[in-house]
């Protein structure tokens, strides 16, 4: 396959073909792991393309095309995580700096901010980023990366990239617009071509899509940017294994076909919860009743595979329930082909602090499904079977 054939193809082709160029030496059609840490060098002072593998390495080249591909980037960069991957951005920032953030943020990035970053003279507000006009209110002179993340986590709530990269390029050339892309996946979302400037993914989730391995990614398009972030992934060292990267090219080939599975099980999921009388309240944007369906059918292909909703009962029952599912597992993370259910409020979220939880809306009892690709019939039965018992 000629990458270059593959630049108008569909999302459904690149997945399966992009960056995989044959191996030169046998033919193989799956990436080869170049499971090695340096490789030989012919003389001092060459230049290979190839010296060391925290710099460079063929399987994670592949990987790092196939990303860049997806996201119809110019540039895509590997790291050992997610959080690796924001790590390498935050850590373009300078004292003095000002960082404007989704307010119903991913734990973990929410922590590195105030936890880590704060510690660096770097300032953070974290805004409800529906509303365009309080965005330009709380931008900054030395506002440089405004932190978008749609559909939201937990809470499925949505923002507009197009409208807020654009008040944002307003304001400043300086600063950065950057969205995580995790829930929404390439395939539904391409915040590149909305006039975002980074996208960022943690590929544990769909990407990877088998609950088999920790990794993250960047995409972008500017030279410069390919600079410094090549530069923080290499000299910071948080890079994917080549073993990593082989698994997340493997699951990637099915990325396409299993989101259409994720989205048309979610859909009915949340068809079926909305209508059931003892669920108060359902979040999945692809309901006609989401405040921002609108927005989410201008925005996305289709509207995803989470979903978080809350029964009208206590926190003891929410808990029963979420521990008592037969095909849905207990569990963090999300965007495997297994369904996951949990608690945000105990788990993933618990890193928030309770308040600044109430203040965004997330209620103690809110439930987050992963809606997997099994039969959508079974996951219905073993719901019902959990409402029925409330
Ligand atoms: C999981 C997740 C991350 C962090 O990724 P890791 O691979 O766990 O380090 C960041 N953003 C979102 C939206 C996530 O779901």
């Amino acid at each position: 396959m000629n990458q270059d054939d593959l630049e108008k193809a569909a999302i459904e082709t690149r997945s399966v073909h992009a960056g995989n160029s044959l191996d030169p030496e046998t033919g193989a059609v799956m990436p080869p792991v170049y499971q090695t840490s340096t490789y030989a060098q012919r003389k001092p002072g060459l230049d290979p393309k190839y010296e060391y593998s925290r710099s460079g390495n063929p399987t994670r080249d592949r990987l790092q095309d196939c990303l860049a591909s997806l996201e119809c980037a110019q540039y895509a960069l590997s790291f050992s995580s997610g959080m690796a991957a924001i790590d390498a951005v935050a850590s373009l920032l300078e004292p003095g700096d000002h960082v404007l953030a989704s307010r119903d943020l991913y734990g973990g990035t929410y922590r590195l901010f105030t936890k880590h970053f704060s510690r660096y003279q770097i300032t953070f507000d974290f805004v409800d980023m529906r509303d365009v006009d309080t965005v330009k209110n709380a931008l900054k002179e030395n506002t440089k990366i405004v932190w978008l993340e749609t559909p939201s986590n937990p809470l499925l709530t949505l923002c507009d990239i197009e409208v807020l990269s654009l008040a944002v390029k307003e304001h400043s050339d300086k600063c950065l617009v950057v969205v995580d892309n995790t829930f929404a996946t390439p395939v539904l979302q391409n915040p590149l071509n909305l006039g975002a400037d980074i996208v960022c993914h943690s590929v544990t989730k769909y990407v990877g899509g088998h609950s088999d391995v920790i990794g993250g990614a960047l995409a972008f398009s500017r030279d410069d940017l390919q600079e410094k972030l090549y530069f923080q992934q290499y000299a910071r060292g948080a890079v994917s294994a080549p073993w990593d990267c082989y698994l997340t090219l493997r699951g990637i080939k099915t990325l396409a076909i299993r989101m259409e599975r994720h989205c048309a099980n979610a859909e009915k999921i949340a068809a079926y919860l909305f209508g059931h009388d003892k669920v108060k309240k359902v979040h999945y944007p692809g309901l006609s009743v989401h405040p921002q369906h609108e927005l989410a059918k201008k925005q996305m292909k289709n509207f995803g595979g989470m979903i978080s909703f809350e029964l009208d009962s206590d926190l003891e029952i929410s808990i029963n329930f979420v521990s008592t599912r037969r095909f849905f597992t207990l569990a963090e993370s999300l965007g495997g082909v297994e369904s996951l259910i949990e608690h945000p409020a105990s788990m993933t979220h618990a890193s928030i602090p309770a308040e600044e939880r109430r203040k965004i809306g997330l209620k103690d009892g809110l439930i987050r499904l992963s809606v997997g690709i099994e039969n959508v019939e079974d996951l219905l039965s073993d719901l019902e079977e959990g409402l029925n018992y409330i």
